[in-house]
């Protein structure tokens, strides 16, 4: 029987063409055959590398087309590459139903990383990364878009998303207003290449910065939010509730929390964050 070919998955620049890896120039060099989202595009890419492998295209609305032959293509042998117009494929980039069947199919994919938007933003936003939630693009439409925001206003972790400049403005405004204009987010712009800018503020401030110069709302976008603050832990039983807001009347608020809590029985932290919270909304009365 022939050997299979192998599927390799390849990270390409994501604006500065030195960001190509050896492995990346190695492997586009071997195969039969480089899949590529935009052959002008990649052709542009490949020949200034100096490479001169065919091209195929391979894009969102030809993928499920193309699956039964490139299959049996990889049957005869032939190593193949895929490759987006930025980046790593299949990072909101097509390839998933390639990738997927070949794998069903038994043939070997194999990555060759490199750069991604997203792992380059986070990797300089100064936003917690032991944790995040990658969302892609959120939808053009301000109903959809507004709707998973707001599914996504008490995630913990930090979020990343992608923009482009038609939308930025309108992102950060819907941010803002579901978010709430003090919450801290980082916008990572044209990472890379000439204009790389890396803003970090309160979602107020950014907003005021894309608006204070209309180049800073234009090329690419990565958008960070800071995951949202822990829930105040406040659930404690009306009676605590009542004891507590007595005692608070009398003794300073750890002193009040300890002897809720030797009364009703309640946790003494949960009473403790339930009077620091409660004592908040006094003062703004
Ligand atoms: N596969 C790519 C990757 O690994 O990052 C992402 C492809 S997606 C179609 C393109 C989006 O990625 C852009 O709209 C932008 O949100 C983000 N992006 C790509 N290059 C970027 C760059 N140099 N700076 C900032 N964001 C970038």
């Amino acid at each position: 029987m022939e050997k299979l070919g192998q599927l390799y998955v390849v990270a390409t620049p994501i604006g500065n063409r030195a960001d190509i890896t050896e492995r990346a120039l190695q492997v586009l060099k071997s195969v039969a055959c480089v899949l590529a989202e935009d052959t002008r595009h990649s052709g542009s890419l490949l020949r200034s590398l100096g490479i001169a492998t065919p091209l195929q295209s391979l894009h969102e609305h030809n993928e499920q087309a193309q699956i039964e032959p490139l299959l049996a293509r990889l049957r005869t042998g032939d190593d193949l590459a895929l490759i987006s117009d930025a980046g790593t494929p299949l990072i909101s980039d097509p390839g998933f139903r390639i990738v997927q069947a070949a794998r069903a199919a038994g043939v070997t994919v194999v990555p060759v990383p490199g750069p991604s938007a997203l792992i380059a933003a986070l990797s300089v936003a100064g936003l917690p990364t032991d944790r995040f939630v990658f969302e892609g693009f959120l939808s053009a439409k301000s109903m959809a878009r507004r709707a998973r925001l707001q599914a996504l206003a008490d995630e913990p972790r930090t979020l990343v998303f992608y923009e482009s400049s038609h939308r930025i403005q309108e992102t950060l405004a819907d941010l803002a207003e579901l978010f709430g204009t003090e919450r801290e987010a980082v916008i990572a712009r044209e990472l890379t290449k000439a204009f790389e800018q890396v803003q970090g503020g309160s979602l107020a401030e950014l907003n005021a910065w894309l608006a204070a110069d209309s180049n800073h709302v234009r090329g690419e976008f990565v958008v960070l939010v800071a995951g949202a603050p822990a829930p105040v832990e406040t659930d404690i039983s009306a009676e605590a509730g009542r004891v507590l807001k007595l005692l608070l009347k009398e003794m300073p608020v750890k002193q009040a929390a300890a002897m809720a809590a030797e009364i009703t029985g309640a946790r003494k932290n949960a009473l403790y964050q339930f009077a620091l919270a409660w004592l908040g909304t006094q003062e703004k009365e």
